[in-house]
């Protein structure tokens, strides 16, 4: 019987965590691994910047392209769920 743990790690991680170091132990703090730059406003900058999709980010230009693509399908997923989340709730 370990249900509890069964969905723990069944967790869905954010990918943005593999590409950034947080620093401090403060979940406002990161550093982005590929080109050191520091980020203390939060993991979605850091997530901007690797995708270089904000207008007030500035793209990360040393990190793989997988990553980016990795980052843009994920985005694309949560927006997805989203909307078919809404979705389910307006036909109810
Ligand atoms: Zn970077």
């Amino acid at each position: 019987m370990s249900e509890a743990g069964v969905s723990a790690t069944r967790r869905e991680v954010d990918p943005g965590r593999k590409y950034g170091i947080m620093l401090n132990n403060n979940s406002n703090s990161w550093k982005c691994i590929y080109c050191k730059k520091y980020f203390n406003t939060g993991i979605s900058c850091l997530k901007q910047h690797l995708r270089g999709d904000h207008r007030n980010a500035k793209a990360c230009n040393l990190y793989p392209l997988h990553v980016r693509e990795e980052l843009i399908r994920n985005k694309q997923m949560k927006e997805d769920e989203i909307a078919a989340r809404n979705l389910a709730l307006q036909e109810e």
